[in-house]
């Protein structure tokens, strides 16, 4: 008996809304066919194994076909299959009152494509591509009998009787002629590539060529054929449903490979695996990284059982672990929901904190049993660790005891000991520890060489991050950083140690003058210093806190860099000691004393890598006039 019926709705034409509001993400029909087909299989399994299906449960490959000529795609398994009612309760009243509420609420946000796009509306979903899409279904109960249920994309359908030998629900979508990219093989294989590579029931997709040995040849070689196999484009078992016992190094290699084909070896992994209070599995490679780690983010494939979800996790994973690669599953984590209920949601906050604390701990685990193989490392994890250290107070409280910091000599510290180290060479008057670094060894050389002819010890610290994270360890460990170049060498580290001045203060006052027409620039403020007598006669320098503002600024990116356009304050130091300074004061003519003075100053610009454009080829001419005198 053939029944026709209509689909009570609150919105009378749900179909276009469905087709305009998903429209950037058409091709999830597919994901959605599968995963129920999928899940109806696992249901047909579990039933068997709990002795409550007593048929044969046979080969349960969920299929998906293209015919090209009648214009369909049918997706086919032998799961559970549906009786007629089931029909009408789930595929006409439940999935649609569900379709009908999903829209509601996200009919009027469209632009946000992105949420709707990284979950489904379920079945309903197929009227993205079809005009009219078949359910051919026949229950695993004894004597069912199968069921045909017709939509035609509006609220109206058909449901009647029909035949079909086996177990399961094939699923026929014509589709419409806007779609008929799906109907290209490359494009059904693509979609499959990327939601149902890792899916727990094999997916059949056409057939694939592979040679296979035939018998011998007459002098005993082996012969070959070619015959056509099933095409199964998923792994059924991916490994990180796996123990971590039953896995060695090769296979977690050999997957990250599979999932980033052209990427380098990565450091390390953890393999994640709870099942209280929330249940999560997954795979966290440290890659090897790029300079530009912004552009390795979205590397995280978020999955729910086995099914792809996106590779966007912002939301699930902590921001300074989006620069690790691998797979994360979860069942646990709300899909159907928008972005904003995703942050406060207390599943994902947990999942959150459990991830940052697995890193926390690996990282841990490897400093001590192998301290030389993670210093070898650092330059890798450093940017890890410091990016977590200044987002996540909890990460800090682990890490904190394997941070490095790495001098120029190059050897590896903790932060508490090399606190310790340079504390009695290192602590200024007002007891401050001062830890010095450089940001460029060759660029900053004449600064370097002057800080360690006092034996100070000198910090690496060149990453782009670093500017943050000396902010973050000066709060935290209450040490000073300066730039071995922020400073003239005795007011680097301020051991309020005066030297005496061979200058008079009238001598001292007209020094200053010189050099402040002679360098001509309004700007910079210019100082005499009692310093040693093999210091340089002029010193350049920027201050520590403004550098670092710039640096900061540069960093953040985006808005005007501020310091393009204002003038910066140098700071310029005469030595009063210099045997330059007491030749500038005893030279006859004033022509050769502002000769001099320019001479010393572009000399430091000089050893700052700053003296450039006309300034330097004056440099260049005058030089060449004093070395002819
Ligand atoms: P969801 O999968 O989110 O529940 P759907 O609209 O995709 O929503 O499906 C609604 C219901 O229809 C499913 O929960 C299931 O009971 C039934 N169903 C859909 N597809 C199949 C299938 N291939 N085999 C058996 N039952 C199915």
């Amino acid at each position: 008996m053939q029944e026709k019926g209509t689909i009570s709705i609150h919105t009378e034409n749900i179909f276009p809304i469905i087709k305009k509001f998903l429209y950037s993400d058409h091709e999830i029909f597919l994901r959605e066919l599968i995963s129920n087909a999928v899940d109806a299989t696992q249901k047909i399994k579990r039933l068997a194994s709990l002795g409550e299906y007593s048929g044969e449960l046979g080969d349960v490959t969920v299929e998906v076909k293209v015919d090209k000529k009648k214009k369909t795609i049918t997706v086919s398994d032998k799961g559970i299959g549906m009786t007629a009612e089931e029909v009408k309760k789930y595929i006409n009243q439940i999935a649609f009152s569900g379709a009908t509420e999903f829209l509601e609420k996200y009919k009027d946000k469209g632009e946000d494509q992105q949420i709707i796009g990284h979950f489904g509306l379920g079945f309903y979903s197929s009227f993205m591509v079809a005009k009219k899409v078949e359910i051919i279904t026949r229950s695993f109960q004894e004597d069912a009998e199968a069921a045909k249920w017709i939509g035609e994309g509006n609220t109206e359908f058909e449901i009647a009787p029909t035949k079909k030998k086996e177990r399961g629900t094939d699923v026929i979508l014509h589709i419409d002629k806007d779609s008929e990219e799906f109907l290209e093989d490359h494009r059904i294989q693509g979609i499959l590539n990327k939601y149902a590579k890792f899916l727990p029931v094999p997916i059949k997709f056409g057939t694939k060529e592979e040679s296979v040995e035939d018998g011998k040849d007459k002098d005993d070689k082996p012969k070959y054929k070619t015959v056509k196999k099933d095409n199964i484009v998923n792994d059924t078992d991916p490994i990180w449903t796996k123990s971590p016992n039953d896995l060695k190094d090769e296979d977690y290699l050999k997957f990250y490979k599979d999932l980033y084909p052209f990427s380098e070896e990565p450091l390390f992994w953890i393999h994640l695996n709870v099942d209280y209070p929330f249940n999560l599995t997954g795979i966290l490679y440290f890659p090897k990284l790029k300079k530009d780690f912004e552009l390795q983010r979205n590397k995280i494939q978020l999955y729910s059982r086995q099914v792809f979800i996106t590779d966007e996790v912002k939301d699930v994973v902590p921001e300074f672990l989006q620069l690790l690669h691998g797979v994360i599953d979860s069942p646990d984590i709300p899909l159907n929901v928008s972005r904003s209920y995703l942050q406060s949601d207390a599943n994902v906050k947990k999942i959150n904190g459990y991830i940052t604390k697995k890193v926390a701990d690996k990282l841990a685990e490897l400093f001590k049993k192998d301290r030389k193989s993670f210093e070898s490392k650092w330059s890798d994890i450093g940017i890890f660790v410091k990016y977590g250290m200044i987002s996540e107070e909890k990460f800090h409280e682990k890490a904190k005891d394997f941070a490095l910091l790495k001098n120029v000599e190059g050897n590896f510290f903790t932060i508490e000991a090399y606190k310790e180290k340079v504390k009695a060479n290192q602590t200024n008057k007002d007891k401050q520890i001062v830890m010095l670094y450089t940001s460029d060894e060759k660029q900053q050389h004449t600064y370097l060489e002057a800080a360690q002819k006092r034996e100070y010890d000198i910090l690496i610290l060149n990453e782009a991050l670093d500017s943050h994270f000396i902010n973050h360890v000066e709060q935290k460990f209450e040490v000073t950083f300066k730039r071995i170049d922020a400073d003239v060498v005795d007011k680097l580290i301020d051991k309020g140690e005066d030297k005496e001045s061979v200058l008079t203060e009238k001598e001292k006052d007209t020094i200053k003058q010189i050099f402040e027409d002679a360098v001509n620039d309004k700007n910079n403020i210019v100082t005499i210093e009692s310093m040693a007598t093999d210091d340089f006669p002029v010193t350049v320098t920027l201050p520590e806190f403004l550098r670092r503002m710039k640096d900061m600024q540069a960093l953040g990116g985006g808005g005007p860099m501020m310091f393009g356009e204002m003038p910066v304050n140098l700071s310029v130091t005469i030595n009063g000691n210099h045997s330059m300074v007491r030749k500038i004061l005893n030279a006859k003519k004033k022509a050769d004393k502002v000769s001099l003075a320019k001479q010393a100053y572009d000399l430091a610009l000089l050893s700052q890598g700053m003296l450039m454009g006309q300034d330097l080829t004056s440099f260049i001419k005058r030089s060449v006039d004093i070395a002819s005198e």
